[in-house]
């Protein structure tokens, strides 16, 4: 089955059109010594950054669009002296990973779990053909597709450290991505999430696994993290992990009951409640539409055949 508004869906969200609020991109803020995070600008599309100084290099946690990459260049030196050895993809998205060039021409070695690697395969370069069309930071690369991450780890974990830093990738299962890395340094009690969880209504369902997408989560929160970086939005503590989980869980169980009551999509309605708002969008049809979808295929929604223009 053909899902033409698959398309329009993650065209609005990911052109920022369905952005409620623009966060402007704020000063760098110190998690603890030596990791930063820095908010990305939402109305150009950007994602947020998190900086992690080791002994002699540094690591940043997505590459972002280009646009945004080539400013975190500029910005990381007023850090720290140290190179970006490795800038980590936590998933293929373009607001991600299409600023992999970027990274890799400045000296850094993009590394992502392996899954990432695949969604690309599966998805590119149609999709970065499409962003050529609506991004300048893209079209001027004057590239034919996203430069894949250079490094990859298979299985469930991979770890840097030295004398002063233990960092953890993390693959969890199929969130909102089937390759989906978190950053996990479990002294500083710091978690970065990808897009597994924002902080507000900013995001996109259409290659997750809804269904298991929450169980993903129960295993962030089971890590008891002090500081959670999002994807999108501000950081904050567990509450953006439980309340993330809570809205799925919410949207789920809704529309499963009437779906399950054989309700057409057209008279599917839900009223979330209270405790689910930070994260419910001015519209609330495309997701209601994506749960519908993954229900009714009875699969994961993103191993239901989209068309991308
Ligand atoms: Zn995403």
């Amino acid at each position: 089955m053909r899902l033409v508004s698959v398309f329009l869906g993650c065209v609005l969200a990911w052109s920022g059109l369905a952005v409620e609020t623009a966060a402007q991109s704020a000063p760098p803020r110190l998690v603890a010594p030596g990791v930063w995070f820095l908010l990305g600008d939402s109305a150009k599309g950007y994602s947020n950054t998190a900086v992690i100084e080791m002994k002699s290099y540094l690591i940043v946690v997505d590459a972002n669009y280009p646009g945004r990459a080539k400013e975190l260049i500029e910005l990381v030196k007023t850090l720290s002296p140290k190179p970006v050895r490795y800038v980590f993809d936590t998933h293929a998205h373009g607001d991600h990973s299409y600023g992999n060039s970027t990274w890799t021409r400045a000296g850094a070695t993009t590394l992502a779990y392996a899954g990432v690697v695949d969604e690309m395969n599966r998805y590119e370069p149609t999709r970065w053909q499409a962003a050529i069309g609506r991004r300048e930071d893209v079209r001027a690369l004057g590239e034919a597709n996203v430069e894949r991450p250079r490094q990859t780890f298979a299985g469930d974990s991979f770890v840097l450290e030295d004398q002063t830093r233990h960092v953890e990738f993390l693959h969890l299962g199929w969130g909102h991505t089937q390759g989906d890395g978190y950053v996990w340094l479990p002294k500083e009690r710091i978690l970065c999430t990808g897009d597994a969880a924002v902080n507000g209504p900013r995001n996109k369902l259409w290659d997750a696994s809804l269904a298991n997408w929450p169980r993903v989560l129960e295993k962030t929160i089971a890590l008891q993290p002090a500081f959670v970086l999002p994807g999108h939005g501000e950081m904050g503590g567990v509450e953006i992990l439980t309340g993330q989980r809570q809205f799925l869980l919410d949207l789920y169980d809704a529309v499963k009951l009437q779906v399950d009551a054989g309700k057409p999509l057209a008279e599917i309605h839900v009223e979330l409640p209270e405790q689910d708002s930070n994260w419910v969008p001015k519209d609330l049809s495309f997701d209601i539409e994506a749960e519908y979808t993954e229900l009714t295929h009875h699969q994961p929604l993103g191993a239901v055949e989209h068309v991308w223009r």
